[in-house]
């Protein structure tokens, strides 16, 4: 980094990139880097972050699309209380034995204790399901499609991770109510449909589409449907969204009932559904490198940074002129949709900012020094370094930015996906299981289906180093299953492949 051109008072300046490479300490890596990239800062009670706007915003993108998406299939929003009693949270028997060990509670109001304590939402379904039993009363209350964004409370003992796994979150909850099984079965593949579009075609993210075994499904629901992702780095999967199918378990327990068309009174059909600020997460570890951050450029809350660069010899006017053309260039593309910002600080070198920018994952950087004034051009940096520095004419910028962001958008998915797909191996023995794992691999296998084997299978993988393996979904695209194949682990009949990993 130089001197900043005007000499006056320089802020410290930060090396180049990260302190630590993402191959040498993941971890270290990943905690620097959500720092300097300015997305969370850290907070004085443990597992909780601050999202700072850099994040809030991509938080933000996720929100503005899904939100749309649902009010297109029906979904309203609304808002219910953070706060549940006991005998709301215990209703329903399984679903509380899931959660019980992460429920925060509030036991005091000021220095008096309370009568009953009060629980936090670790999720809402006992919450919303006791008005649902008021609201819907016949046919035509229904289907009942609500969300809300919220905050949610999972007091997890896991290691935290600032987004992955933090113990107050962001999210949505989708809850719903039909009055036949078809209709919720649908609007299930419906809603895992939007989250894996906003993996694969927001933030670039690969992921598969599958369902959760037994041993994996939501507490209390009927069948669970996933988007797993995978982070290559470290070899582990990562649940990334989940669309439930509660079937009529919680309107039994909480009474949801409607007068059918023939007059008979029928249980409803549920669906619960959520993804949570651990998406940030996952498209971070995926796509950051070691010089920080990288955006995919539909979320990027900046998607091209313009950098002035005067030299110490340009006359005040040049150099007011050039600032000026840098603003001027910004309001241009902002018109045409383009999030551009100019950085023209004088207190920071343009090497400062070049790396401070890279840091933040800006995808693309315009730069505009003396001789592009002279000649009507600007230089195009991509963050990706995928093409050399390209020159560009004023006039030419509102049909080549865009251009080169959806490319970068699409070279990021591709590349993503790329690596996705080499770290899947197929296994049909045990040791070919764990060879593949060993390769921080995935592994798709003939699955039994088996309840109690996944518990020993986890076992079984487990060595002094890493944790044991634990199924991440069965694939809806199966690969074909001859007749007669034997599942890896038990030797009985496989019902179907099963993709398995370590996991975070
Ligand atoms: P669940 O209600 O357990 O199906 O979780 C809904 C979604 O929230 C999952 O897809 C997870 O990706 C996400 N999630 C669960 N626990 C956490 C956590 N502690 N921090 C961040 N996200 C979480």
């Amino acid at each position: 980094p130089g001197k900043g051109e005007k000499g006056g008072a320089m802020k410290k300046e930060t090396k180049l990139g990260l302190a630590v490479s993402k191959s040498e300490d993941f971890h270290e890596w990943y905690r620097l880097l959500v720092l300097e990239a300015e997305l969370i800062s850290t907070y004085s009670v443990s597992g909780c972050y601050v999202l700072r706007p850099w994040a809030y915003q991509l938080w933000e993108a996720i929100q503005t699309w899904f939100d749309g998406e649902i009010k297109k299939l029906g979904v309203k929003n609304a808002y219910f209380p953070m706060f549940l009693t006991k005998a709301a949270l215990e209703k329903e028997k399984d679903h509380v034995e899931g959660f019980a060990a992460e429920v925060a509670w509030v036991t005091k109001a000021g220095s008096s204790e309370l009568e009953e304590p009060i629980a936090i939402r670790p999720t809402s379904e006992t919450i919303i399901y006791p008005l649902y039993s008021q609201w819907i009363r016949s046919h035509r209350d229904l289907p009942l499609k609500l969300n809300q964004w919220t905050n949610c409370v999972r007091w997890e003992f896991k290691d935290p991770r600032p987004f992955l796994r933090t113990r107050e979150f962001l999210w949505q909850e989708g809850h719903t109510a039909f009055a036949t099984k078809p209709e919720a079965d649908r609007e299930v593949r419906q809603i895992l449909d939007l989250y894996a579009m906003i993996y694969q075609d927001l933030l670039a993210v690969p992921v598969t589409k599958g369902l959760k075994t037994e041993a994996e499904k939501f507490a209390g629901g009927l069948y669970t449907t996933t988007v797993e992702g995978f982070i290559p780095d470290t070899g582990r999967g990562i649940q990334a969204g989940t669309s439930h199918c509660l079937g009529q378990k919680f309107s039994k327990m909480f009474d949801i009932g409607f007068e059918a068309v023939d007059q008979q009174r029928q249980l409803c059909w549920q669906n619960s559904w959520g993804l949570s600020t651990r998406s940030l997460g996952i498209m971070i570890m995926v796509h950051g490198d070691d010089k920080g951050l990288r955006l995919p450029p539909r979320v990027a809350p900046t998607q091209i940074v313009i950098i002035n660069i005067p030299n110490a010899k340009l006359s005040e006017e040049a150099r007011t002129a050039m600032a000026s053309k840098c603003s001027e260039l910004e309001a241009l593309l902002r018109q045409a949709g383009v999030r551009a910002e100019c950085d023209l600080r004088e207190n920071y070198s343009p090497p400062w900012k070049y790396n401070h920018w890279e840091v933040k994952g800006v995808p693309l950087r315009m730069e505009i020094g003396p001789r592009d004034m002279e000649n009507g051009t600007v230089m195009l940096a991509r963050r990706d370094g995928k093409a050399p520095k390209e020159p560009v004419k004023f006039d030419q910028l509102l049909l080549r930015v865009p251009q080169l962001l959806e490319e970068i958008q699409n070279s990021m998915y591709t590349s993503a996906r790329t690596e996705y797909d080499s770290c899947i191996e197929r296994a049909t023995t045990l040791d070919e299981f764990k060879a593949a794992l060993d390769r921080k691999h995935m592994v798709l296998a003939p699955w039994c289906n088996g309840l109690k084997q996944e518990d020993d299978l986890g076992k079984a993988t487990k060595t002094a180093e890493a944790m044991g393996a634990k199924s991440l979904c069965i694939p809806f695209e199966q690969p074909e299953l001859a007749e007669g194949t034997m599942c890896f682990y038990t030797g009985e009949l496989a019902q179907n492949w099963t993709l398995f990993g370590r996991s975070y």
